[in-house]
């Protein structure tokens, strides 16, 4: 054979094995290849093009390409092609991207396509002469696994906001219905339910927590208001409801009409096809359910399993909102608690204080006749001596009883408040020790008061109340005291701190009554001595204590005798140049023949004008005039006005504050000294009276050696003015 015919043999030979070999590659490739004309007919179709658009071979051959494009996309086809070989415009020439292809049965197939141009020849003249090949990748399990990732991260997303916000949620009673939303949206279902398991007569019942609406009219939208109050409680164990909340059985239907365990829907409800209900278990108890229905695509076990977090997150959630109710009901049980309490301990001040005022009023003529005949000017018998002795001693410890359990009944009801101001300690220790020290002098006692005199001290604490508690504390350490013992009171400066402590030498405390030692009405035993007490002051000295912010200690010894002590703040403290003597006015009784005091005493009660009366024959030179009410003591005193005013205020009419107003403001009356003398002890009424412009305010009963002293202190002075 010629050479260059070998040759061409070879050539020939060698084009026919490159086209066969491409054509394998083609044919054999993984993704699929359609190569098409410059027009857009398919010149070619790979096995893997066929398999993953659902055609056959020769259906496809000679087609236009945009057969295989939904349409938003094969519509343009022709014009991309036409353009491009015009202008050379390229869209997806020469690039790949991922598009949708049309699968024969309509649907479309999610693909990534590469396309490029092959030329031969003069192509630009001849259309024929260009060729375009496509490779497409079938993305559909990259698509599946986009979507799955996109439903886990939506899943999370609930729960995670669910466990989160929780509170919010809660608070603002939108949880369950968050949690239906997102459960009909992850399972793209047209109707979700969630509710809580809660017993009713001893079988289980299900109350709905949130529901989307299925109502068809107006009965069934009433029912669905009702199920959604949580007022009505469904029951029915056959439902496919029921079946979950009454068994914890799940229940999984895609075709309910004919399923045994569906239908039981009353007639115009929406249809259901597909059903899902799942049992919510808490450490192996029911305590809900949620159900959906009508998703897109079957229910299947893989869905309930991808659902398992979201019902562990419902179990949790449905355990937090039951803890949270319970708290909830706790609270306001609580509070109905707290506001009977304090309208009973409202009452019980309201009973104490008008019943003291009751007490008092005949106390007040008990006592005052009883010092009377104890001080009066025929002498008594022995006997008679001590019969009246006996009926002060039992007045007296009736009144201190009224008195401390008045005040502790204030205190308890929070109707005590004291005023907490700088208090100069010296002069509190000296009226202190003016009162304590005629009763130690009494039972034979040495007390002894150490305070730095060196220093002006001021300590922050409600006056009278700090001085109650001293006295409190002192008169115990007298009346527990032995014979020739003595009492020491000492203020300490501590860090800012002063302490206060009263020690005595007496019969001690035994260690097992400390603890009982500060509650009301217990006297430790000391009631069956001859040792007079009520059991209330050191309870009382306690809440005064408390009031100004500090405590009362005790250490004791029996035998040996008792430590108490408390702190209170120091506010200032200065360095005293010369130590200060009291100045003590020396009160003279008026001379037996000077002029006649005019007292008009305005009482209503005959009992104490009496009392005043035989009071007031005691003290020379007094005249006194009783008047039963405001209104006629005005007028007297208008038309002869008198040196002094002893004012009830509990008066019937006008009463003793708007009596002691009209004589301020009137000329003839402004300058006549009023004292005050009632039967509260209301510290509002104290404080009025003190507003009010009265000279001194008597509690009755008061002690008639004090008011006697105090008549001829006034009188005098007016003597003098
Ligand atoms: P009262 O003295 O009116 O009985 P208190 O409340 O003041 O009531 O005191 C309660 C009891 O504590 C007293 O009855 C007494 O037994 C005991 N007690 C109080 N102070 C002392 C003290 N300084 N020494 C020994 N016992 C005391």
């Amino acid at each position: 054979m010629h050479y260059r015919t070998i040759q061409l043999a070879h050539l020939s030979k060698a084009r026919i094995t490159t086209n066969a070999r491409y054509e394998a590659i083609i044919e054999g490739a993984a993704a699929g290849i359609i190569r098409i004309d410059g027009r857009g007919s398919m010149l070619q179709v790979n096995d893997s093009a066929l398999h993953m658009l659902g055609y056959e071979r020769d259906e496809l051959l000679g087609q236009n390409v945009k057969m295989l494009m939904p349409a938003r996309w094969g519509d343009h086809h022709d014009g991309y092609l036409s353009a491009y070989q015009t202008t050379g415009n390229k869209t997806i020439i020469g690039t790949g991207r991922e598009v949708a292809a049309l699968h024969k049965n309509g649907s479309t197939i999610p693909v990534h396509l590469a396309v490029s141009e092959v030329q031969y020849g003069h192509a630009q003249a001849v259309p024929e002469a260009r060729e375009f090949i496509g490779i497409l990748s079938d993305l559909r399990a990259v698509a599946a696994a986009r979507e799955r990732e996109a439903q886990e991260r939506a899943l999370l997303q609930v729960l995670h906001r669910g466990l989160t916000d929780y509170r919010a949620l809660l608070s603002g009673n939108t949880l369950w219905g968050f949690l239906q939303e997102a459960l009909q949206e992850l399972t793209g279902s047209d109707y979700a339910l969630i509710g809580e398991v809660i017993p009713k007569n001893g079988k289980p019942a299900l109350k709905i927590h949130a529901i989307s609406d299925l109502s068809w009219n107006e009965a069934s939208r009433k029912l669905m208001e009702e199920l959604r109050s949580g007022q009505m409680l469904l029951t029915g164990p056959n439902t496919m409801l029921g079946q979950v909340f009454t068994q914890g059985k799940m229940v999984l239907s895609n075709n309910i009409e004919t399923d045994a365990r569906g239908g039981n829907l009353p007639p115009g409800h929406p249809p259901l096809y597909r059903y899902l209900g799942v049992p919510i278990i808490d450490r192996g108890e029911l305590i809900g359910m949620y159900a959906i229905a009508n998703g897109k695509k079957d229910y299947d076990e893989a869905l309930v399993q991808w659902l398992e977090p979201f019902t562990s997150t419902c179990a949790l959630l449905i355990n937090l909102y039951r803890q949270l109710s319970e708290q909830q009901r706790f609270t306001e049980e609580l509070k109905v608690a707290k506001d009977s309490a304090e309208l009973s301990s409202q009452a019980k001040t309201d009973f104490l204080s008008s019943m003291s005022h009751e007490l008092r009023t005949p106390l007040n003529a008990i006592l005052g006749f009883a010092q009377l005949l104890a001080n009066g000017r025929q002498p008594l018998s022995e006997r008679q001596q001590r019969q009246v002795d006996q009926i002060l001693r039992s007045g007296r410890h009736l009144l201190n009883l009224i008195n401390e359990v008045l005040d502790l009944a204030r205190i308890e009801s929070g109707h005590t408040q004291v005023s907490l101001e700088p208090i100069k300690l010296q002069e509190l220790i000296d009226e202190t020790a003016e009162i304590i020290r005629p009763l130690a002098l009494e039972q034979q006692l040495q007390l002894d008061i150490i305070v730095d005199k060196t220093h002006t001290y001021f300590v922050q604490a409600d006056y009278t109340r700090l001085k109650q508690i001293l006295i409190n504390l002192l008169s115990n350490a007298v009346k527990y005291n032995k014979p020739n013992g003595s009492i020491t009171l000492s203020c300490v400066a501590i860090d800012g701190l002063m302490r206060f402590s009263i020690q005595d030498t007496g019969i001690g405390i035994a260690a097992d009554h400390l603890d009982s030692l500060f509650e009301p009405f217990n006297r430790l035993g000391a009631e069956t001595g001859s040792i007079e007490g009520t059991g209330v002051g050191l309870a009382l000295t306690r809440k005064l204590a408390r009031l100004m912010n500090s405590d009362v200690y005790v250490k004791s010894n029996p035998n040996e005798g008792s430590l108490f002590w408390f702190d209170l703040p120091i506010t200032s403290v200065c360095s005293n140049p010369r130590i200060d003597t009291t100045e003590t006015t020396i009160l003279s009784v008026p001379a037996a023949d000077s002029h006649q005091y005019k007292v008009l005493y305005i009482e209503d009660n005959p009992e104490n004008q009496r009392l005043m009366q035989d009071l007031c024959s005691e003290i020379t030179g007094v005249h006194l005039q009783c008047v039963y009410s405001a209104e006629i003591g005005f007028e007297v005193a208008c038309s002869d006005p008198p040196d002094l005013i002893l004012m009830d205020i509990d008066l019937p009419g006008m009463n003793g504050f708007q009596a002691q107003r009209m004589l301020k403001q009137n000329p003839l009356t402004s300058a006549i000294p009023v004292l005050a003398i009632s039967a509260s002890s209301a510290p509002q009424d104290i404080k009025c009276a003190e507003e009010a412009g009265f000279i001194g305010f008597y509690i009755k009963p008061f002690n008639l050696d004090e008011m006697t002293q105090h008549l001829k202190k006034i009188l005098t002075q007016k003597d003098h003015s």
